[in-house]
C-alpha cells in the first residue's frame, strides 16, 4: 500500500472531474505529486476545473490527449463510471501503469477505520442509519462514499478515533487493490449493472473485493437470506456475522419469530408487533433488541437493513442499549419511503425514488393500511401489468399523472380499482402534481396512507425524482 506521499514529484493522472475527482486531485497535489486531471466533457461543462486550475494543477477538457498516459505516469485514477474500455485506461493497461479509483486513495489516506457498506440495494439507507446510530453512541463517524461526499475528502478530516462510514459501489470496488474495511458489509446481489460489468462474476467479483484484504480481526457482515452472498461468506478470513429475516441463526442477528419467505419480501407489517430483533452471540447468549414495528421507517426490505446496520454498529462497539433511540428515530433518507405528514388521520410518504416497478411493489408491500397511489412518469415502454396483483391486492386508488398515466390507469382498471384517477397534463408539471396530491386527498379517509411512489422516472415532468419528491412534500403541507 502506498501512502499519497509516496508519489511526490511523479505523475499521476486522474480521469473524470466530479466531485470525486476534484476531492483525489487535490490530495495528490497536496502531497507534491504532478496531477493532471481529464475529463472528455468541454470546459464549459466542467466548472470544477476552476478550483484546480487555481491551485495549479493542470486541467485538460474536452477529450484524452494521446500522450496522456506515459511511461513516466505512476499512477491512474479513475472515476468509477469510466469503463476499463475506455482509451487512456487501456493505455495505462500496456504500460503496466497502477489504476485505482479514489476510494482505494481514501483508504491509503485514511487515519481512521472504515465501515464499507456495499449491495444491489439499500446502501444509502444502510449507510446512513449506521452514520446515525454511531453518532448517537458518541462515536463522530463521517459518512461518505457513493452517497455524496468523497471519501479522500472524509479520510483527509478523519481522525484515528472517529469512524468513515463508507456506502461503496461495485464500480468504486473494482477499482481497488489494498483496500481494507474493518467492517464490511454485503447487503445483497441482484442483476443489476450487467451493461458495465459485462457479466454477473464480475459484479459479483467487484463486491467480493470489499472483504479481499480483511483478515481475522476484520467483521463482516453478510446477508444470510441472499444465496449468493451466503456463498461468497465461506471464503472470507474475516469474522463473519450474518443476519437474516427468514431463520433463526446460531450466532447473528436475526427475527424472532422469522418472517416467511414469500418471493423475495412481501411480508404482511400486520404482526411486525410479534416480532423481535435478536442478537445471539457465538456463545449462544441471547438479547432481543426490539419489536420490528418500533423501527423507524416501515417495510420488511427497511428491517433487513436494521439487521445490517445493527451488526455493523455492535461490531463497532455500540452498547446494545445505545442501538434503541436511533433504531426508533430513523426517519429514511429523503425520497425513500419519506414520512412527510398526517392531516385528518391520513398518512403522506413520499418515495419518489422509487422510478421502477420493482421499487413501487417495495413500497406499497411496506404498508398494512389501505393505500392511495401516485404514480406515473417517463414512458419507457413497459406496460406494467406486471403491477396487477399488487394493485389488486393492495391499492384503494390510484391517481396517476405524466406519460404513462393512460397505461397506469388500465392496470388498474384491469385489477379492478374503484377508484382511478387521471391529472390532465398540463404545461405547468408542478401543478400536475399539486392537482394529483389534492385528488388523493380527497379520496382518502381516516387511517389510509397517500403514497408517492411513481414506477417511473420524473424526466417527462421534473428536473429529477427530488425536485418531484419535494413538490410532493410541499403539497403535502400545505393541505
Ligand atoms: P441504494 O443506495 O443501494 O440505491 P437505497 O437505500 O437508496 O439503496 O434504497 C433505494 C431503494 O431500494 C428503496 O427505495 C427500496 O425500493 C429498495 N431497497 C432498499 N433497501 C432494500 C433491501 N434491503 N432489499 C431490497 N430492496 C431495498
Amino acid at each position: 500500500m502506498n501512502h499519497p506521499a509516496s508519489y511526490e514529484g511523479r505523475r499521476v493522472v486522474v480521469i473524470g472531474l466530479a466531485r470525486s475527482g476534484v476531492s483525489v486531485a487535490k490530495v495528490f497535489h497536496q502531497f507534491g505529486a504532478e496531477v493532471v486531471v481529464n475529463d472528455m466533457k468541454s470546459r464549459d461543462l466542467c466548472p470544477e476545473a476552476d478550483e484546480l486550475t487555481a491551485l495549479g494543477i493542470s486541467v485538460i477538457c474536452g477529450y484524452h490527449p494521446d500522450d496522456l498516459v506515459t511511461e513516466e505516469t505512476a499512477l491512474l485514477v479513475k472515476n468509477p463510471g469510466i469503463p476499463y474500455s475506455s482509451p487512456p485506461i487501456m493505455r495505462a493497461e500496456e504500460l503496466g501503469v497502477e489504476i485505482i479509483t479514489e476510494v482505494e486513495a481514501a483508504y491509503w489516506l485514511s487515519p481512521a477505520p472504515i465501515i464499507g457498506i456495499t449491495g444491489s440495494n439499500g446502501k444509502t439507507t444502510t449507510t446512513t442509519w449506521i452514520g446515525s446510530i454511531l453518532d448517537a453512541a458518541g462515536l463522530k463517524p463521517i459518512v461518505a462514499g457513493n452517497i455524496g461526499r468523497p471519501l479522500c475528502e472524509a479520510a483527509l478530516e478523519a481522525a484515528p478515533d472517529q469512524w468513515i462510514v463508507a456506502e461503496l459501489s461495485s464500480f468504486q470496488l473494482k477499482g481497488t487493490s489494498a483496500f481494507r474495511p474493518h467492517i464490511a458489509l454485503l447487503l445483497n446481489i441482484a442483476e443489476t449493472h450487467l451493461d458495465y460489468h459485462g457479466d454477473m462474476d464480475d459484479y459479483v467479483n467487484s463486491k467480493v473485493k470489499l472483504f479481499d484484504n480483511q483478515s481475522e480481526d476484520d467483521i463482516a457482515i453478510i446477508n444470510w437470506d441472499d444465496p449468493e452472498c451466503r456463498a461468497i461468506s465461506e471464503f472470507l478470513a474475516a469474522e463473519v456475522i450474518p443476519f437474516s429475516l427468514y431463520e433463526k441463526l446460531d450466532s447473528g442477528i436475526y427475527i424472532d419469530p422469522p418472517f416467511v419467505r414469500d418471493e423475495g419480501i412481501t411480508e404482511d407489517e400486520a404482526d411486525t408487533d410479534s416480532r423481535q430483533i435478536v442478537f445471539k452471540q457465538a456463545d449462544g447468549v441471547e438479547t432481543i433488541i426490539l419489536p420490528v414495528s418500533e423501527l423507524g421507517i416501515p417495510g420488511v426490505h427497511n428491517a433487513a437493513n436494521a439487521l445490517a446496520a445493527i451488526a455493523a454498529s455492535i461490531g463497532a462497539g455500540v452498547a446494545l442499549e445505545q442501538l434503541l433511540a436511533p433504531l426508533r428515530e430513523f426517519n429514511a433518507v429523503e425520497h425513500r419511503l419519506e414520512y412527510v405528514r398526517e392531516v385528518d388521520g391520513v398518512k403522506y410518504y413520499n418515495d419518489s425514488k422509487a422510478t421502477n416497478a420493482v421499487a413501487t411493489t417495495i413500497a406499497v408491500r411496506s404498508f398494512a393500511s389501505p393505500i392511495i397511489l401516485l404514480a406515473g412518469g417517463l414512458d419507457r415502454g413497459s406496460d406494467y401489468m406486471e403491477l396487477e396483483p399488487l394493485f389488486r391486492d393492495k391499492l384503494k386508488a390510484l391517481v396517476t399523472f405524466g406519460q404513462t398515466s393512460e397505461k397506469l390507469s388500465l392496470v388498474a382498471e384491469k385489477a379492478g380499482l374503484a377508484r382511478v384517477e387521471i391529472v390532465e397534463p398540463n404545461e405547468d408539471a408542478e401543478s400536475v402534481l399539486r392537482q394529483a396530491v389534492k385528488q388523493a386527498a380527497a379520496i382518502a379517509e381516516p387511517g389510509d396512507i397517500v403514497l408517492l411512489s411513481p414506477a417511473c422516472a420524473s424526466w417527462d415532468m421534473f428536473a429529477s425524482y427530488e425536485q418531484r419528491g419535494r413538490i410532493f412534500k410541499d403539497s403535502a403541507h400545505t393541505l
